[in-house]
């Protein structure tokens, strides 16, 4: 691949590296262009969260002036030799769109990805990746990436099988048959995410990728780099990837390289 739009900085406080060095480690595995899409910030009222609460899982909003500070001046700085493109992965949770539309209306941001890592405020710890045998919590999942996808504010869908479904096979796949519909009508890909694939997490599943392929999707790649070295491996991750879909039947492509924002950042 040429390029690779899911990767972290350490500002999430689960990633290493500094933002340089994940550039640098990119365009050494012969990137050409590379997308920051940090664990979005959130500008929580800390009237509604937990007392004491500190996010392990993501930078906090005030922390996002130096994301696109830092990020902008690699940008100038590597300019001609990588294109960087500037997101974050998002969680769809309505009730906080319209408060955090309004902290990246303040910022350049040139895209969105949607990770639905959990339903509701991360405090509340209900996670997309606690298996289940709960069909409605499929459905809710399916439910939510489609109704977050249908409001136009995501490049596309990060780790699509994320949600645990430990059930019988048949009503995952009338679920998930249903995602896979929506992504195909809407010619969006179906990520295949080497952290995952990396350390061996449930996803992703050659059961998504066979039913990707039956139902038309096609599929690109995120390397979901939580520390430079990521990009290091990615070759030989990639060359994995590509067996397994080529196995599946699905075919892959670059990731969709969004156009720079024209928005200037404020202060
Ligand atoms: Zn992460
Ligand atoms: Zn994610």
């Amino acid at each position: 691949m040429l390029a690779n739009l899911h990767a972290h900085t350490a500002r999430c406080r689960h990633a290493t590296g500094t933002d340089r060095e994940y550039v640098e480690a990119a365009l050494a595995a012969g990137y050409r262009a590379i997308g920051f899409s940090d664990h979005c910030p959130w500008p929580w009222d800390p009237a509604e969260m937990p007392p004491g609460y500190r996010s392990n899982v993501r930078m906090d909003a005030a922390e996002t002036g130096g994301y696109f500070a830092s990020l902008l001046a690699l940008r100038e700085e590597y300019a001609g030799r990588i294109d960087i493109r500037i997101g974050f992965e998002a969680e769809y949770l309505p009730h906080r769109v319209a408060a955090q539309d309004e902290l990246f209306s303040r910022f350049p941001l040139d895209y969105l990805i949607l990770g639905q890592h959990s339903f509701g405020d991360e405090w509340l710890r209900d996670w997309s990746s606690i298996p289940t045998t709960d069909e409605s919590r499929l459905a809710r999942y399916v439910d939510t990436c489609v109704e977050g996808l249908s409001t136009g504010r995501f490049l596309y869908l990060a780790h699509p099988d994320i949600l645990r479904y430990e059930g019988p096979e048949s009503v995952w796949e009338k679920h998930m048959g249903r995602l896979c519909d929506f992504l195909r009508e809407r010619d969006l890909p179906v990520e295949v995410n080497l952290l995952g694939l990396a350390t061996g997490r449930h996803y992703p599943s050659r059961r998504m990728l066979r039913l990707a392929a039956a139902r038309g999707n096609w599929a690109t790649i995120g390397v979901d780099a939580h520390s430079p070295d990521r990009y290091a491996e990615a070759p030989a991750l990639e060359a994995r990837a590509r067996a397994l879909c080529e196995e599946a039947g699905l075919p892959l492509r670059e990731p969709p390289v969004p156009a720079l924002s024209r928005a200037q950042p404020r202060t």
